[in-house]
């Protein structure tokens, strides 16, 4: 049995986010599949009339700088995020996310776009990318416009865009002295997809102190998490033990974990989350030296 009817090949963002607006519904976007195909087969979405495939899209798989601001498209796959200068160079925690995610096969056809709007609290690129504050680029028949990336998610699987809408790309801020990131990530041995916990920090520096920093973890609440009030605590104290033990303490207070059957308890989140604070934000501290 067909997992789906129809099969479209646009080759611009305009066609594609058009096809989901008029062409027989359900209609949905395609990058590299390896979600939405098991998705579709283990019946764990919806039935489908037509899938719009994003990868003929040139405009999606552009990775470049775009006057103040790092662009990557929706549909890099993560194998060329991880080897490429530029993210190298100003966006390190998003470079170690994907190369985390799933082997090298799914590395070479999943796309950042697709880990992004399947809107799982610990998608791992997602996390990575969330602590350098990247806008997504998102497209609608009528328009287009920036928006960070919190505003993306209603609920764990549940992104904001509209049934027409696409992720074009993501914005980020291009990375300045005594400027660096991290992110680490706890996985069961056999496990594929999804981490038990992963974080990622980035911070800014002046010689001994913190002057500003971010933190992202998933999961950590319904939908991705950026942990304000631990930044808020890090922002213009010493590096230091006793820094470091008061962000850990206040992690805890801030964050929301929980037990899931297949990955692990909320208490082991809990042990894990302080571990991955400290080695994230020391990471991040030396890289900004
Ligand atoms: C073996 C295996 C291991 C994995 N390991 C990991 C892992 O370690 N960490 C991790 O985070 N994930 C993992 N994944 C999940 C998956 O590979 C990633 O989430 C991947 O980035 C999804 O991208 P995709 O291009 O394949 O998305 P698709 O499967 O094509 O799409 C996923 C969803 O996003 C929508 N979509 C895709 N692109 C867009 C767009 N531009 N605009 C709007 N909607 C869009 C689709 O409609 C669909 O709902 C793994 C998957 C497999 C099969």
């Amino acid at each position: 049995m067909s997992l789906w009817k129809d099969y479209l090949h646009p080759q611009t963002v305009q066609e594609a986010v058009e096809a989901l607006a008029s062409a027989p519904a359900p209609a949905i976007p395609i990058a590299g599949g390896t979600d939405l195909m098991l998705d579709l087969q283990q019946g764990h979405h919806a039935p489908v009339h037509t899938l719009v495939d994003l990868a003929g899209i040139a405009e999606m798989r552009a990775l470049e700088i775009r006057g103040e601001k790092l662009f990557i498209g929706a549909g890099v796959p993560h194998n060329r995020i991880v080897e490429s200068l530029l993210v190298q160079e100003h966006a390190q925690s998003l470079v170690e996310a994907c190369g985390l995610i799933g082997g090298p096969q799914v590395r070479n056809s999943a796309t950042l776009g697709g880990n992004v709007a399947h809107a799982l609290p610990a998608a791992d690129g997602m996390i990575g990318l969330l602590a350098l504050e990247a806008e997504a680029e998102v497209a609608s028949p009528a328009t287009r416009r920036r928006v960070p990336l919190l505003e993306l998610f209603l609920g764990p699987g549940k992104s904001a865009l509209k049934a027409d809408e696409i992720l074009v790309g993501f914005y980020l801020p291009l990375s300045q002295p005594h400027q660096a990131s991290a992110f680490c990530r706890i996985m069961r041995a056999q496990g594929i997809a999804l981490p038990i916990l992963n974080l990622a920090a980035w911070l800014e520096r002046a010689g001994e102190k913190i002057i500003a920093a971010r933190i992202s973890v998933g999961p950590a609440g319904p939908t991705p998490f950026r942990a304000r009030q631990t930044e808020a605590y890090l922002a213009g104290k010493t590096f230091s033990a006793e820094t470091l033990a008061g962000a850990q303490e206040t992690l805890l207070a801030e964050a929301k974990f929980r037990t899931s059957p297949a990955r692990a308890t909320a208490e082991y989140r809990r042990e894990l989350a302080v571990v991955l604070l400290k080695n994230a934000l020391t990471t991040a501290w030396e890289r900004a030296k």
